[in-house]
């Protein structure tokens, strides 16, 4: 089970600014599907990277801030996630490598979306095709029935 208690207060390295984040006591990664980009289907948790974009403009992330205290409640905002339409912008701007890889990766996630539709529509398919086989072909599974692993 994912438990808030309270926000941390945070200050960018970059300006000064402060953000207050959710103080996870625990968190609860459960999710639908886990796919091997590290994408999670339906998760409980946030699928993004830490990068996260300052009111300042500077690309930064989660563990560049400075934690400066803890409260019940703040009425801080939250750092900005890079909106998906700036990430070729971003990666073009970065020059520190964790925040080109933070960055490339979270790019590669959403550009794997429509392969994760075809793939669920192939496993529907074959799932389907194996149902609708005859139960012989269930219980020996032999190559030539429809919908069989190879
Ligand atoms: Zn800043």
């Amino acid at each position: 089970m994912t438990m808030i208690r309270g926000v941390r207060l945070l200050a960018a390295p970059c300006c000064g600014a402060r953000y207050a984040e959710p103080r996870y006591q625990s968190m609860n990664f459960s999710a639908h599907a886990f796919w091997t980009d590290g994408w999670r289907d339906n998760s409980l948790m946030p699928n993004g990277t830490a990068l996260r974009r300052c009111t300042c403009g500077r690309f930064i992330l989660m563990s560049d801030l400075v934690e400066i205290g803890t409260d019940t409640d703040s009425d801080l905002p939250r750092v900005s996630e890079v909106p998906e339409e700036q990430l070729p912008e971003c990666i073009k701007a970065l020059t520190e490598v964790p925040l080109e890889i933070a960055a490339r990766l979270w790019y590669w996630r959403l550009l794997n979306h429509p392969y994760r539709h075809k793939y669920r529509e192939h496993r529907d398919a074959e799932e389907a095709a194996w149902r609708d086989s005859p139960s012989s072909c269930r219980q020996a599974a032999p190559a030539t029935c429809p919908g069989a692993m190879n």
